[in-house]
């Protein structure tokens, strides 16, 4: 019993607990998940427990597998028992007993995509507007009725009155009818499926209650209803559940997870076991208690403190940087001076709010050479909305590029599918063109499925245009024009989804990285960009074991600790973010999630903020972050947070006035324009609105003589105007001849 040593007294007495409910409630890095695998292991060796007996869940497969590891070292054998997420411990049970609800052993799994499709048949059959009732939108009211476990009748009672709701519930209705004929379970039907077939099947339940004789949930704030039902009823036979859990990183309520589960616990197990525990392991004592000094804020929290007997340790970093280029500098700068101590890459994590901050710090860490992996996430050059973006581009740079061609001929829907194109591609190699070139021939286009003729010309033309004029526009413009004419960003905007909104995102932070370069080069053309581009995307991807620095979000880092963590982005609307000030309770989430990024830290904890921020293809001055004035300042060290600084007379590099609403940075007291929250889908607008000025230039009002002002070539003098043609005389770069309809030009 030498491995049990280690704990200390409460530690000890929850993993020797053999029967009977059990809740660990305590703070992070109080040794809760090391205290559950010690208990499976005391259960095994010193209780003679089968591991057959046992259950154990998590909620990521990263968190399974560690888990796993660190039993079998206690154990010191490999170990075959359960340790798994709740999905997959559910699809185990159901690929035994589907047939007992009416599906067959070998029922297909369908992914999100799978369900779109579905769903978007549904809507058609039903002539439903797809625009009032966007795909995305229908199964997200699904999947929350599912996760409460409302079946379609049960809705259709509850908002059958009104047009909406009877609406939904046609789909709803539809959507199951189609999965049971196709023998078909989504996600949430894992979950829901399982609970149905123990409600329904006392046979198969009786047998997986006495299966599972323990059972042991980590993570357990995070559940939802559908995985309490599942975990109430397994456990109820025999009552040894040990859930652990911290209802301060409760972060999954957006998802459905809730906290009153945690909260209920003992109300909903007779005669539980409280145990908790107050030392924390994990971190040194300043970052400890500076923690603490942010979640205290919450209200209606059970008090709960943590103690260490670790050092204090350094104080908590604080750097205010200018902007977001100089963060991920000083980030990177530090992780190159504190790796040649006994610190080594992969003990450093990046953990920050939103995935679209990575591509800021990875560009710093590759001009330092300093290895990376960016995890739960897809490193920002391989999203696929970049991706798809880059190969319209790319087409602009070059129409015979027939890969980038295949990429977005479907991008967004134009009802090409994968045969069509097909024949398209063999058409083009019998007749020697590029696919592109095949397309500009109207009698190829007209023989398209019906559908896809306009589109697909809309398409073209707006290619052949910004490819001609390439030379005369800017990066940014052709990209605004691009995103625009495509009907690209106008698919994203009509699904409405979180998932949606996180590619408009990314692609408005694109166009950051189009603004670097062009603040850069002002003359940045086509060409140059994507060559540069193409040498930061070309990185390789590092190897997943490799001796690296993590970058994540701070949802994924749950659970998780490394020695030095930085939180970059402390800022009003990016952290606390604008959407959780308009959920009520969201700011308490947010305050939670800061709750578990600054945790994760063992030695060194930095936070960062830019005073200048340009994100989302906006930039701005920001405000520090509400959770760093809640912070003791005792324990933090660097620059004086709210620093009185004027910035007025400060020009916003790059940033042309006309993406710039006037009425959106509210005059902070403190000297700045402060207060701006992020919006991805308000800032649309601004690129539209750029479109639409270029557009109305269009309408030949331009005469001989008229003074113009150009996005690229600045200030000029019409000298004709001719049919599409307007020919202009400019100071810089002398006469040019324009496409009236794409040339960004104002009169002045
Ligand atoms: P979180 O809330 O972040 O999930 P946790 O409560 O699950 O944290 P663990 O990850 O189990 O905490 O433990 C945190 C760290 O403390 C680990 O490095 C673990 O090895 C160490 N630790 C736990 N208990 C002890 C102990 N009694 N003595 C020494 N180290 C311990
Ligand atoms: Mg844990």
């Amino acid at each position: 019993m030498d491995y049990l040593n280690k704990l200390n007294p409460q530690q000890r007495e929850a993993a020797i607990h053999k029967e009977g409910p059990l809740l660990i409630l305590a703070g992070a890095g109080s040794g809760k998940t090391s205290t559950m695998t010690h208990r499976i292991a005391y259960l095994i060796k010193e209780e003679g427990i089968s591991p057959y007996h046992i259950l154990a869940v998590t909620f990521t497969n990263k968190a399974a597998k560690e888990m796993r590891d660190r039993v079998e070292d206690l154990i010191g054998a490999g170990v075959n028992m359960w340790i798994l997420t709740f999905h997959s411990a559910c699809l185990r049970i159901l690929r035994t007993y589907a047939e007992r609800i009416g599906y067959s052993k070998d029922f297909v799994v369908y992914d999100p995509t799978d369900q779109k499709v579905v769903i978007k048949n549904c809507i058609k059959e039903q002539n439903v507007d797809e625009k009032k009732y966007p795909p995305a939108y229908v199964l997200s009211i699904i999947s929350d009725c599912k996760e409460k476990g409302i079946s379609p009748a049960k809705f259709g009672q509850e908002n059958g009155d009104d047009f909406k709701g009877k609406t939904v519930h046609g789909l709803y209705a539809a959507y199951e009818n189609v999965l049971k004929k196709n023998n078909a379970m989504d996600f949430d039907d894992l979950i829901l499926r399982t609970v149905q077939l123990f409600e329904k099947d006392d046979e198969v339940l009786a047998y997986y209650q006495d299966r599972f004789r323990y059972i042991m949930v980590d993570e357990y704030q995070d559940t939802n209803y559908m995985q309490y039902r599942f975990i109430k009823l397994m456990a109820e036979a025999h009552n040894n559940i040990c859930v652990v859990g911290d209802d301060d990183q409760c972060i999954y309520q957006w998802r459905g997870a809730d906290i009153k589960n945690i909260l209920d616990f003992e109300k909903d197990f007779k005669n539980t076991k409280v145990i908790k525990l107050e030392q924390n392991y994990r971190s040194h004592g300043n970052i400890l208690e500076a923690a603490h000094s942010v979640i205290e804020n919450n209200k209606g929290r059970k008090h709960k403190k943590l103690w260490t007997d670790k050092e204090e340790g350094e104080k908590v970093k604080y750097y205010r940087a200018e902007d977001e280029k100089d963060e991920a500098r000083y980030i990177a700068q530090e992780i190159d001076r504190l790796r040649t101590g006994e610190l080594k890459y992969k003990d450093f994590a990046i953990l920050y709010r939103t995935n679209a901050q990575s591509r800021t710090f990875e560009e710093a860490l590759s001009a330092r050479d300093i290895p990376y992996r960016v995890l739960g996430g897809i490193r920002y050059y391989d999203r696929k909305e970049i991706k798809d973006i880059m190969a319209y581009m790319r087409l602009v740079q070059n129409t015979a590029d027939d890969l980038s061609l295949a990429r977005i001929i479907n991008e967004p829907k134009r009802g090409i599918g994968e045969k069509t194109l097909e024949k398209l591609r063999t058409l083009a190699s019998v007749r020697n063109e590029s696919l592109f070139q095949l397309l500009t021939d109207e009698e190829i286009v007209d023989g398209l499925p019906s559908k896809a003729v306009e589109s697909i010309k809309e398409m073209v033309a707006t290619i052949e245009q910004y490819s001609l004029e390439k030379e005369n526009l800017r990066v940014s413009d052709i990209y605004d024009g691009l995103l625009v004419k495509t009907g690209y960003l106008k698919s994203l905007e009509q699904q409405d989804t979180v998932e949606a909104e996180g590619r408009v995102e990314n692609l408005l932070e694109f166009k950051s990285v189009i603004y670097d370069y062009e603040n850069e080069n002002p003359q940045l053309s086509l060409s140059e960009f994507m060559e540069r581009i193409a040498l930061i995307a070309e990185i390789d991807n590092h190897d997943a074991d490799e001796n690296a620095v993590v970058l994540m979000t701070m949802h994924s880092a749950k659970g998780l600790e490394f020695p030095v963590v930085f939180i970059p982005g402390m800022e009003d609307g990016l952290f606390p973010g604008w959407r959780s000030l308009e959920k009520p309770g969201g700011i308490d989430e947010e305050r939670r999630l800061c709750y578990v990024g600054m945790t994760r830290a063992m030695q060194k904890l930095y936070l960062t903020s830019a005073q200048l921020r340009t994100l989302y293809g906006k930039t701005d001055y920001t405000k520090e972050s509400q959770f760093l004035k809640e912070l003791d300042k005792s324990l933090v060290d660097g620059d004086a947070i709210y620093q009185k600084k004027s910035m007025s007379g400060t020009s916003l590099n790059g940033f042309p006035g006309n993406y710039r609403n006037p009425g959106w940075s509210q005059g902070g007291n403190d000297g700045f324009n402060s207060g701006e929250i992020f919006r991805p889908f308000d800032q649309l607008k601004y690129i539209k609105e750029n479109q639409r000025t270029s557009q109305s230039s269009k309408g030949g009002d331009y005469q001989n003589g008229d003074k113009v002002s150009h996005s690229k070539f600045g200030e000029g003098l019409v000298i004709s105007v001719d049919g599409s043609t307007i020919t202009i005389a400019f100071d810089s770069v002398g006469v040019k001849k324009l496409a009236k309809d794409l040339a960004p030009i104002k009169k002045i």
